[in-house]
């Protein structure tokens, strides 16, 4: 159980997609269970490609998880309950704002242990959104490497294969593949620019 003298602790899984990030903040929120400490996991509602209330692995794990709109919405929905809280998940964390890095320091001074699981980098291959932040004030930072379709490497980038001017935001095989440094060939188009214009949550 937290103890709110105690600081917390902030973990960081991040990596490409294909990468296992989902799976290992899965993996690590299962244990915590295990261990009777009391889990809560958040995402954000643009990432429902499986269900509305679990986050899922490419390999069909899954935990539940309360979808958010907003950083607001996730603070409005956790801390009523904080006092019944050990450990909080969030997944995506690429979508927030820059202001879950304040909210992930408030959180670990209550003593709570949060685990955050993102992209590292952006289909252009440029750092995305807060996570490389939350790495630098992260207690851990687990950086996962996917296997590159097209030699098998460790791949560390999220090669996007369409070329459409369609705003995929979220995505999965067929859309997106993980790729080798060699392999990996970012392009700028104007769908490019536009999902870089993504407004942060
Ligand atoms: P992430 O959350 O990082 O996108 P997931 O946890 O959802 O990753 O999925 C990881 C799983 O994806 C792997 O265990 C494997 O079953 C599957 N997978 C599919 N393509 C790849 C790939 N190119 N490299 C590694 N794993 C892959
Ligand atoms: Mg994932």
């Amino acid at each position: 159980m937290a103890d709110s003298q105690t600081p917390g602790v902030l973990e960081v899984i991040t990596g490409p997609m294909f990468s296992g990030k989902s799976e290992e903040l899965i993996r690590r929120l299962k244990r915590a269970r295990i261990a009777r400490q009391r889990v809560l996991c958040f995402k954000p509602d643009i990432d429902l490609r499986y269900s509305q209330t679990s986050i899922a692995s490419h390999s069909s794990q899954t935990h539940e998880a309360t979808p958010v709109a907003s950083l607001e919405d996730l603070r409005a929905a956790l801390y009523p309950q904080l006092d019944q809280v050990d450990v909080i998940g969030v997944d995506e964390v690429q979508f927030f704002s820059a202001a879950i890095l304040p909210l992930a320091l408030q959180l670990i001074a209550l003593g709570k242990r949060v685990i955050m699981a993102g992209l590292d980098t952006t289909f252009a291959g440029e750092p995305f959104g807060p996570v490389p932040n939350l790495m630098a004030v992260a207690d851990t930072v687990t950086k996962l490497s996917a296997v590159c379709m097209v030699c098998g490497a460790a791949a560390i980038h999220t090669q996007r294969l369409s070329h459409s001017r369609e705003l995929v935001v979220v995505g999965a095989a067929g859309i997106y593949e993980a790729r080798c440094r060699a392999h990996f060939h970012p392009f700028v188009d104007e769908s490019t620019s536009e999902q870089l214009k993504l407004p942060a949550l």
